[in-house]
Formats: C-alpha cells, structure tokens, sequence
C-alpha cells in the first residue's frame, strides 16, 4: 500500500510548545491562540516537502478547537480532541483521523513527538507512525522498530521506513 496522508500531532511536533507558553506568559495572555513564530522551524518546510510529493496533508491533536483555525491554511484537514470529543491514546481518535483523511488506515502515517499518546496508539488504530524525538517528553526512549527522527527536516527522507 502506498503512502497517501501524512497527519501530524500538534504540541511539540508543529508548534514549539514551551516557548509557546513562554509568550503566552510574557504577554499574559487569556486567549491562548497560535501564531506563525510559535511553529517550529522546520515545520513549514516540512510540509511543503511533502505537498510536492502529492501527499495530502492533515493536522490532528489534543487541543481545543480554536487552534484549528490557525493549522487550517496549512494542511488539508485539521482536527481537535475538543471537537471530536475524544483525547489520545484514545483508539476512536485515531478513527476520526482515518475519517477525516479519507484513506485506508494503512495508507495514513501520523506523526508525533509522544510514544504513549501518538506513536503506540497510531500503530494500534493501523496508520503507520514515526515519532519526533523533542520536547519535554524527548528523554523516553522509542521502543525498538519505531522509526525516530531528530526534526521534521529529517521526515521526507524517512517516509521509506515506514
Ligand atoms: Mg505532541
């Protein structure tokens, strides 16, 4: 089966988190909304790799539904555990990413920076998975056979491995 979608976890793998909260903060902010300088650096990039290889593209996280407004111009399709009412590792998370990609489980690969909540539970619901080692969960070791990258630059490259 060939690779169709590509669905991306949000905090941590697109948008850089703890300097995310660091500006909320400094700005004391009481409406917590994304902003393009909160993406990571490579996320961007990454995506428009991927486009050219006609892959569709979707971003799909534990968030409230608010923040897909600012994912939306950027990718095919969104989706938020607030609006599907359902968190990960939650298995009908995963079935609501299947849905909205469109595709066979097999043919969709989600990509995220958690073992727990996006790697093991994506490979459970029978998407493919690659996990991104950073953030505050990047000390937990990937489990053997999961393939793991560095940073989103490394992604296109590691589509061959899954
Ligand atoms: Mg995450």
């Amino acid at each position: 089966m060939a690779l169709r979608v590509v669905v991306f976890d949000v905090g941590e793998t697109l948008v850089n988190e703890a300097a995310t909260y660091e500006r909320w903060h400094a700005e004391s902010a009481t409406k917590f909304v994304f902003a393009e300088r909160d993406l990571h650096s490579d996320a961007l990039p990454c995506l428009a790799a991927l486009r050219t290889r006609g892959l569709r593209l979707g971003a799909a996280g534990n968030m409230y539904a608010h923040h897909e407004e600012f994912l939306r111009p950027h990718v095919d399709f969104v989706g938020s555990s607030e609006r599907w009412g359902v968190q990960k590792p939650d298995t009908e998370f995963f079935a609501r990413v299947v849905e909205a990609a469109a595709a066979p489980a097999g043919e969709i690969l989600y990509v995220g920076d958690r073992v727990d909540n996006d790697v093991s539970p994506a490979l459970a619901a029978g998407l493919r998975a690659i996990r991104v080692r950073r953030g505050a969960h990047a000390d937990v070791e990937s489990p053997p056979g999961i393939v793991t990258i560095g940073s989103l630059q490394e992604l296109p490259e590691a589509l061959d491995r899954v």
